[in-house]
């Protein structure tokens, strides 16, 4: 059995910018990542993505990311997240699969796969949201012979050469995904509604720093300004603003139900299809914490900022706005991470006076 005060389950941004502030509070910790190497989700992206904003706002604490060229690419997001946790030395066992966290008295058990097992005095889960991934149901979609994937398992469009595809989903990944299947595959894009195209001068910064204002002005009671942008529109990164001039960004409205080879359209047209590619989102990763009864009939937990309400030993980072405003972005997770570890760190040491 490992002994620690804090067990962070989870390797990702979340994770390391939490224990980046957790090592200024003394307690010892330990990181439990389900990957085989750094990088956590990004080494699941496909081998095209970009982030939406330049390195200087894709930064965790303490460290900038390095510039890159253009947005940051998949792989310059990996080889950050390696050299961040390798320079503070955090101490990230993997890979290492939490099944379960229990309480056990005043501590926790975080079971993992082979047997092994830590015990903590409080628990992070910082797991994401990329092994969950959301697919709406269709009618008859069981009866589908052909391929469905989520995005979360896409990788390229050679996988996908010659055939009938359609890609579901309006936001970055809809996009980028239809942006390089275009010529390569016949592809139908497939959106509830006409897909918002953000002015080409409006990325991934002028989105936070809009969001920020608006988060700001709510925290302080004050008018909150107009929303002109999201977060789910479509950022005119180089290959999608190059796609949309050619005029392969042309989407319909979702079909009704499945076929046995396709899809059914509403006026009671069929088509064939091959593949079904879901950019349609992701769900937060919290089965690890069903043993301690926290989670809700819609698969959420109560927090108090970070803090579980009914578990107050449990902290959750990075999940969305829920869990800490734009906490799910490389730049927004900073300030959960950081209230999250003084929390912690106020809340064992009071423990520590209580017992002694
Ligand atoms: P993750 O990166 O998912 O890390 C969680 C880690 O926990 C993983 O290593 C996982 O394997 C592990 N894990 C999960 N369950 C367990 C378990 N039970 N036991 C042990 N380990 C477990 N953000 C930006 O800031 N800029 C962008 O441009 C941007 N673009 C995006 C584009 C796409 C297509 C997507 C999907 C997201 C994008 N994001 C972007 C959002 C965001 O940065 C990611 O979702 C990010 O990966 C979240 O980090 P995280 O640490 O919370 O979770």
């Amino acid at each position: 059995m490992n002994e620690v005060d804090v067990v962070i389950v989870g390797g990702g941004q979340a994770a390391l910018a939490t224990a980046y502030f957790l090592r200024r509070t003394g307690l010892s910790f330990v990181l439990l990542d389900a990957e085989e190497g750094p990088g956590a989700a990004w080494r699941h992206g496909w081998e095209s993505l970009t982030l939406f904003s330049p390195a200087q706002w894709s930064s965790l604490p303490g460290w900038p990311m390095p510039p890159a060229n253009g947005y940051p690419s998949r792989d310059h997001v990996i080889d950050y997240l390696a050299r961040y946790e390798a320079r503070y030395k955090l101490p990230v066992v993997r890979p290492v699969w939490v099944q379960a966290v229990r309480r056990d008295g005043s501590s926790f058990l975080v079971e993992a796969d082979g047997g092994r097992t830590w015990r903590s005095r409080a628990v992070v889960s910082a797991t994401g949201t990329w092994r969950h991934p959301y697919v709406p149901a269709y009618p008859a979609q069981e009866s589908f012979s052909g391929v469905q994937i989520h995005s979360a398992h896409y990788r390229h469009p050679r996988d996908f050469a010659g055939q009938r595809v359609l890609v579901v989903g309006g936001g970055n990944s809809g996009a980028q995904i239809m942006a390089e299947m275009a010529g390569i595959a016949q592809t139908t894009w497939v959106t509830p509604s006409d897909p918002v195209f953000l002015p080409d001068d409006v990325d991934g910064r002028v989105l936070f720093e809009q969001a920020t204002a608006r988060w700001q002005a709510m925290q302080q009671g004050l008018p909150v300004p107009e929303r002109s942008a999201g977060f789910g529109d479509i950022v005119m990164v180089p290959p999608v603003a190059a796609a949309r001039r050619r005029g392969d960004l042309v989407s319909v409205r979702p079909f009704t139900g499945f076929t046995p080879t396709g899809v059914v359209w509403p006026d009671g047209r069929e088509s064939e299809v091959d593949a079904v590619i879901w950019c349609t989102g992701f769900l937060p990763a919290l089965d690890h914490l069903q043993p301690l009864g926290v989670l809700d009939a819609e698969g959420r937990i109560a927090v108090d900022g970070t803090r579980s309400v009914a578990d107050p030993g449990l902290w959750l980072v990075g999940y969305g706005d829920w869990t800490g405003f734009a906490s799910a972005t490389l730049v927004g997770v900073m300030r959960s991470a950081r209230s999250t570890a003084q929390e912690i760190g106020e809340t064992l040491s009071t423990d520590s006076h209580d017992q002694s």
